[in-house]
């Protein structure tokens, strides 16, 4: 590779959507329409966005699409009730409760609920072992998007040391855990830091490929890199812009204009990771429907 080249989620998600119209296709002309629910519990206006995101994003594609609004007060029951009524619910193919949930509502007792076959969240503990033994149904939609952004990209990530920055159970555990796997798009070594890290740079300096995901705006400086290094930003933070008709804008959590030079490759925010996140959401509501459709 000379020079930078730019990683855009957006690029690829669309390409991933073109093979997903065609399986779609196939699916309907056997008589199943895939589809997806969304259960929103309040009315944070984050979630909101992301929920009507969804939506659209299923009626484009052409699947069955559930919006379920629940008001705030909501009780755990009463959400563990709907939880039921999806798992029985023949239409919906694959479902997720947004998060954050409210806090009188425990969210490990509601996702385990969930029907590990309908769970395209990738967040049952079944799904979870699944994806760590190697033999996943479904993979949680960022990080299989970022896997797939490397792919669809021609990195090389066969015994790479890929450094990833963030250890959550959305995004850093499952990347590094899909990394180690063998196969295309893995094979990696990977090393993971947290804030409690020593001397952080030190390992970021060593990454071939670097994944951050720290929720940090900027924190990541050209120092901190590799020449040539591969750097995918999942970061998605919003700062105070006055230069902005809005007043604020979308940074990651890579400080692009400083880092991109001394890359091979990079992605940026916004356009890098952030499509590719509903992009695999509905790639497993289809391969829920997939199953589903053979075992009829
Ligand atoms: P969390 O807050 O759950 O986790 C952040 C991780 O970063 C933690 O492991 C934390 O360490 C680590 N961290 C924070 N500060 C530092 C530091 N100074 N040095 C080293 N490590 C640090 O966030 P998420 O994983 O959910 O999300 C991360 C980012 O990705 C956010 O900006 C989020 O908005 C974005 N995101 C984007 C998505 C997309 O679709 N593009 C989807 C999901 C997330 P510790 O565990 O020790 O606290």
């Amino acid at each position: 590779m000379t020079g930078t080249s730019l990683i855009l989620g957006k690029d690829i998600s669309n390409s991933i959507y073109s093979e997903l119209s065609v399986r779609i296709q196939t699916l309907k002309n056997g008589g199943t329409v895939p589809g997806l629910a969304v259960v929103l519990v309040g009315n944070d206006p984050a979630s909101e966005v992301y929920v009507r995101m969804k939506g659209r994003k299923c009626e484009e594609l052409g699947m069955h699409s559930v919006t379920v609004i629940l008001p705030e007060e909501t009780t755990q029951e009463g959400l563990l009730e709907k939880v039921r009524e999806l798992n029985g619910d023949r239409a919906v193919h694959g479902f997720l409760i947004q998060l954050p949930l409210p806090p009188h509502i425990d969210e490990k007792i509601i996702i385990n609920a969930i029907d590990p076959r309908k769970d395209v969240d990738c967040f049952h503990p079944v799904n979870v072992g699944k994806m760590l033994i190697g033999e996943p149904d479904f993979l949680p939609a960022t990080p299989a998007g970022v896997q797939q952004m490397l792919v669809r990209s021609g990195v090389d990530t066969d015994g790479k040391h890929v450094v990833v920055v963030g250890r959550s159970n959305i995004v850093g555990k499952p990347m590094a855990a899909m990394m180690m796997q063998r196969g295309i798009g893995a094979d990696s070594t990977v090393t993971v830091v947290h804030s409690r890290t020593k001397d952080l740079p030190s390992i970021t300096k060593q990454a071939d490929i670097l994944i951050v995901a720290m929720g940090r705006p900027n924190f990541i400086t050209a120092d901190m890199v590799k020449e040539g290094a591969v750097v995918i930003d999942v970061g998605t933070n919003r700062i105070d812009d006055p230069d902005s008709p809005k007043g604020s804008k979308l940074v990651g959590d890579v400080d692009f204009d400083s880092v991109k030079g001394k890359t091979s490759a990079i992605s940026p925010v916004p356009g890098g990771v952030g499509p590719m996140t509903i992009c695999m959401l509905m790639a497993n509501t289809v391969a829920a429907a997939e199953r589903a459709a053979v075992s009829r």
